[in-house]
């Protein structure tokens, strides 16, 4: 048994140790990621930058957001390291997020070099969420270094609505980037978009024939409490009922079955093959089939998006830890996941972080 203290953080900046209150380190070293509730971990979203070209309101305040000291983002070397040791404990997926991925001045690198990782039924995927912006400049080096997936976000197509809602007059960076990865043989291609109302709720369907002229496939997801500025109104967000009604005012919508461990529910447009998936975090909360895991831009493991607690890897890296200490902390982190992330509970605390600094 590998005894390794877990430094919980309730947000950047406030660190408290506490001892692990289960005994859940791995018989051995690579054994798979399980949690008390026998959820299998097998997707590790890897935030490389809390930094972004948007301001989306939902996301981060306009000024005065605190960003992370540039001397605790993770190196390159660092995020490969860990990602070999989760590898080899079974993670199969690296989803590249933040901040936006793209601002990483050696994002091609980072691609390469994890695309090349074995997990437990051959190389990994990588995947990636952007906002596309200078995709159309970056996507072919991406896709020669590895890169398999993509989403990519676009909450409206009216210009002066995307000005607002992202505080920035990107549209036509972030539909260069989308064109360009319809042009590409990246596929599925998925197109995100948080539903708000009074703000996209009128343009649901337009944004899944935009994405169905693109070969892509549309994603609606519930606004959730996770903006650094803490404005999150349960009244302003569209519900899940409530999008599937928009849409089926256009088309005939069929359940797809088979979700897995997906976060979206998906749904067949007039009998398919195309489809539209709508994430519903929060009035329909699917943690019973979590099998994620987050490591954001400063070393902190976070084992759910909601989640106050996190396990810092920092210490270990930069230390010289051996991988056996990584990968107790990895199975410390999967072990202390709850069943589920409780934003319906009296007591439920939306975290410290923005959802910037924890990753998407
Ligand atoms: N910059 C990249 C992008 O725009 O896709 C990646 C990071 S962003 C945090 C990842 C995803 O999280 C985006 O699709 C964004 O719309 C979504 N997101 C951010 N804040 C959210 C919130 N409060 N509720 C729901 N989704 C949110």
């Amino acid at each position: 048994m590998v005894a390794v203290p877990v430094t919980l953080r309730t947000g950047p900046g406030t660190h408290s140790t506490a001892p692990t209150t289960h005994p859940a380190h791995p018989a051995h070293p690579g054994a798979p990621l399980v949690d008390r509730f026998g959820r299998v971990h097998r997707d590790l979203r890897i935030s490389l930058t809390d930094r972004c070209s948007l301001r989306c309101t939902y996301c981060m305040p306009e000024q005065g957001n605190e960003w992370l000291a540039r001397t605790s983002i993770l190196s390159t070397d660092e995020i490969v390291r860990v990602a070999e040791v989760a590898a080899a404990s079974g993670i199969t997926t690296f989803r590249l997020t933040g901040g936006e991925p793209l601002l990483r001045t050696d994002i091609v690198d980072v691609v390469r070099r994890l695309a090349v990782i074995e997990g437990p039924d051959g190389p990994v995927e990588i995947a990636m969420t952007t906002n596309g912006i200078r995709l159309d400049e970056f996507l072919p080096r991406l896709i020669d270094a590895g890169l398999q997936r993509l989403n990519i976000s676009i909450d409206t197509l009216d210009r002066d609505r995307f000005r607002e809602l992202t505080r920035r007059d990107r549209i036509d960076d972030v539909r260069a980037g989308i064109a360009a990865a319809a042009a590409s043989g990246l596929r599925p291609l998925k197109l995100n978009a948080v539903a708000m109302r009074g703000v996209n709720d009128d343009e649901l369907t337009d944004l899944v024939a935009f994405a169905l002229d693109h070969g892509a496939e549309m994603r609606f997801i519930e606004q959730m409490p996770l903006d650094a500025g803490h404005t999150w109104d349960r009244t302003r967000m569209v519900t899940r009922d409530e999008i599937l009604t928009s849409l089926a005012t256009r088309w005939h919508l069929e359940p797809v079955p088979g979700r897995g461990g997906a976060p979206a529910e998906r749904f067949l447009l007039d009998g398919g093959p195309a489809a539209v998936g709508v994430i519903a975090s929060v009035t329909a909360p699917f943690c019973g089939a979590c099998d994620r895991l987050r490591l954001t831009a400063d070393g902190q493991l976070r084992n759910c998006l909601f989640s106050n607690d996190e396990y810092d890897l920092m210490p270990l890296l930069r230390a010289g830890a051996g991988n056996v200490a990584i990968d107790a902390l990895l199975h410390d982190c999967v072990a202390g996941k709850l069943p589920g992330h409780a934003i319906d509970d009296p007591s439920f605390l939306q975290p410290t972080r923005g959802m910037n600094a924890i990753g998407g």
